[in-house]
């Protein structure tokens, strides 16, 4: 059984389910009104791998993650752009999930976006506000903390000290700092929707609490997102479904960040990179080997030293495939046990499969699970280098299904260039010997979408799957 560290409890404990057989996960999304970055790319791969390791255990999983699709960055980006915020919310989106398609992550079953659930935001607020819990004010409507049994749970501090340390507030009609807004009354020329108080639009916590108890229900197993998630998004979160009375998450699961030189890479530093630009620059399942070369709770550092590692590790991988003919198998076992959750291909090494299920219940130790497929490719070669065909067949099979319930596939060969790609790949050199940047830059990102990973070689533009 998997163990997985808690971040309401801070110990590694195992995974108590709900219902037999079944996991329900909540994982916080995007909001959107610009190109994910790397860091959300970090985010999105360690919650499919670990869907996809349930799946590979026989467990069936419910993925829900939410589209905030209204908030004040969209609307400051709808102003600058001079567009609307539902056009730009719409957009924004196209292009999270094109690079998350391009990672390989299985999308959410369901994906609730905040303005499909406004009546059910305003029936809650308006539920907290009857019961005492919320208070109204000029701007909006505010949870009061205090009110909730456990606050502080998953910032892991008292009540008391997180008051001593919170920021003293222009808000003077707010009871306390820490106090958050569950309703925001609407400014001149904002989207807005009605309510008992007014037009306005929810607070971004009220949306995750809202749409995770509608489509999970009651004391759903599991609720991630990354460290900087924990407080105070997920602790406002869990502070409503409190105060109405309701069992929350059962268990939270928190990722770390992803660093550059050191420093946490974030949209406010400016020091971030778009996923299209790691995309157009290395092979995508180099980015999950290198997600899966650290836990998951701590950071990783992104940089052209460690992609280029990863890749050469990827390298053993399709060097293995090359050898050995996987890929009939891979045809079998890419997304049909993955998904549904049937129990793995036969023909694997029980030892191996067993040692790597240890790996992973350990607080999904994928570190140690990746060496583990290591180890397994290194013996498959060594037996058929002695003769031994067989036994390095099957070691090479066993390497295959255990990558792939990490996600990762094993490629033997570069697929065909379709007609269309050509095409793309001839007008991009054209526009490149004319000097025509933009426009060269443009036919990547459309080869980009396409699914290729796009390289600049001393012969022109050369294209790889
Ligand atoms: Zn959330």
């Amino acid at each position: 059984m998997l163990h997985l560290y808690d971040t309401a409890t801070g110990t590694v404990h195992p995974l108590e389910l709900r219902n037999e057989g079944e996991v329900s996960m909540y994982v916080c999304g995007p909001t959107v009104y610009d190109m994910p970055h790397i860091g959300h790319g970090r985010a999105n791969l360690t919650f499919d791998i670990l869907r996809r390791y349930l799946s590979f255990t026989g467990l069936k999983v419910h993925h829900v993650a939410n589209v905030t699709d209204v908030d004040d960055n969209i609307i400051e980006r709808a102003a600058e752009l001079g567009r609307t915020e539902a056009d730009v919310a719409a957009e924004f989106e196209a292009r999270w999930w094109e690079s998350m398609d391009a990672l390989g992550d299985l999308r959410p079953q369901d994906i609730p976006h905040a303005t499909q659930y406004i009546e059910d935001m305003v029936a809650l607020v308006g539920q907290l506000v009857a019961m005492e819990k919320a208070y109204e004010t000029p701007d909006g409507v505010y949870l009061e903390v205090s009110t909730v049994e456990g606050y502080g749970l998953l910032a892991q501090q008292s009540l008391e000290s997180l008051q001593t340390g919170a920021r003293v507030e222009a808000n003077e009609d707010k009871r306390s700092p820490l106090d958050f807004a569950l309703w925001k009354k609407a400014k001149e020329g904002e989207p807005s929707w009605e309510s008992p108080w007014g037009p306005g639009r929810p607070g971004w916590h009220t949306e995750c609490v809202v749409m995770s108890l509608d489509l999970l229900g009651e004391g759903f197993d599991l609720h991630g997102g990354g460290q900087d998630l924990k407080f105070p998004h997920h602790e406002n979160e869990r502070a409503q479904a409190v105060a109405d009375g309701k069992v929350f998450a059962r268990h939270w699961m928190h990722h770390g960040w992803v660093e550059v030189g050191s420093t946490k890479m974030s949209k406010s530093l400016g020091n971030f990179t778009t996923l299209p630009d790691l995309l157009a620059r290395c092979d995508a399942r180099a980015y999950r080997v290198l997600v899966l070369r650290a836990h998951y709770r701590s950071p990783i550092e992104v940089t052209p030293e460690t992609l280029a590692d990863a890749e050469k590790a990827l390298g053993r991988l399709d060097g293995l495939a090359r050898r050995f003919d996987v890929a009939e198998l891979l045809a079998e076992t890419d997304g049909a046990f993955v998904v549904e959750g049937t129990p793995p291909a036969t023909g694997v090494d029980p030892g191996a499969s067993a040692a790597f299920r240890a790996r992973m219940d350990d607080d999904l130790d994928t570190p140690g699970a990746l060496a583990g497929i290591f180890e397994l490719v290194t013996a498959a070669h060594s037996a058929a280098d002695v003769g031994d065909e067989d036994e390095g067949g099957r070691l090479a099979h066993t390497a295959a299904v255990l990558a792939a319930a990490l996600g990762l596939s094993l490629r033997a060969a570069d697929v065909e260039v379709d007609e269309e790609s050509a095409r793309l790949v001839a007008a991009r050199d054209e526009a490149r010997r004319a000097g025509d940047y933009a426009r060269a830059d443009a036919l990547r990102d459309e080869l980009v979408a396409r699914g290729w990973t796009v390289e600049d070689t001393a012969s022109g533009t050369a294209i790889r799957r």
